[in-house]
């Protein structure tokens, strides 16, 4: 079922929307060669603490190890490395120079959720790699602009798709968007791609996650056996970028801001 949230809901979206913006505003300027995954999801779990919000990955269930069935995931942020596209589990591993990092933070305000997520560059890469962050975030923001009242969800996914395509990049198919409230997964789905239906009508009220991920190589994704990290299936470098938003009688408004 489809929620539409009322202009106060959506206030109080706003607030846990920015305490994520305000993790990843944080995360940017502690990412560096040296400091370790586990580090960075310490740091943000203060943060998200101190705000009086709640991280909401912490715990939630989902993870399926060798088919044994659901497993907590046990951080805060979700922070993935180069071929980790999504869902990686912070560690003491050390982050190097020339490495891709995704951080992933939700937060919940008062039961209501907020899901934002970042590519970093650490120091620098390769100009293609550059242009694959570029362009992910840049799907994102396309995807966003899509969302407004009398579109459907389709036109989000169409134009996300449009972004990648001229690179020639994959687009993971086995993650989507989603709808986003009192729960962290609402419906409906947000896909990245067209799938030949033009989905939900998008009305004042519906809130998103809106959240692409582009790889340099094919588009299929596989399972780590910890059951959680998702990797690219051919190696290939991946970027993911992510914003709550609330679809308005005015267009989209960002929920994940500071
Ligand atoms: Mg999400």
């Amino acid at each position: 079922m489809i929620s539409r949230k009322s202009p106060r809901e959506i206030g109080q979206m706003r607030r846990a929307g920015r305490v994520v913006a305000e993790v990843l505003a944080l995360m940017e300027s502690e990412i560096r060669p040296g400091i370790s995954t586990l580090e960075l999801d310490r740091i943000a779990e203060a943060h998200i603490k101190r705000a009086g919000a709640t991280p909401s990955f912490k715990g939630y269930l989902g993870g399926g190890r060798y088919g044994k069935g659901p497993r907590a995931f046990p951080a805060s942020t979700c922070i993935s490395i180069d071929a980790e596209v999504v869902h990686g589990i912070p560690d003491e591993r050390l982050l190097r120079e020339g490495q891709l990092v995704s951080v992933d933070v939700g937060a919940i305000v008062d039961g209501w959720h907020g899901d934002g997520a970042r590519t970093f560059i650490v120091g620098s890469v390769a100009p293609e790699v550059t242009e694959l962050v570029q362009a992910t975030r840049l799907g994102m923001m396309a995807g966003i602009a899509a969302a407004v009242p009398g579109a459907r969800i389709g036109d989000i996914s169409a134009a996300i798709e449009d972004v990648a395509k001229p690179h020639g990049y994959g687009i993971v198919r086995q993650f989507v968007g989603h709808g986003i409230g009192t729960d962290m997964h609402q419906d409906p789905q947000v896909p990245n791609y067209r799938t030949g239906s033009r989905g939900p009508e998008l009305l004042p009220g519906l809130c998103l996650a809106i959240e692409p991920m582009f790889t340099l190589g094919g588009p299929a994704v596989r399972v780590q056996p910890d059951g959680w990290t998702v990797v690219t299936a051919d190696g290939s470098l991946a970027a993911h970028f992510e914003h709550t938003i609330a679809v308005t009688a005015n267009g989209p408004e960002i929920l994940t801001r500071i």
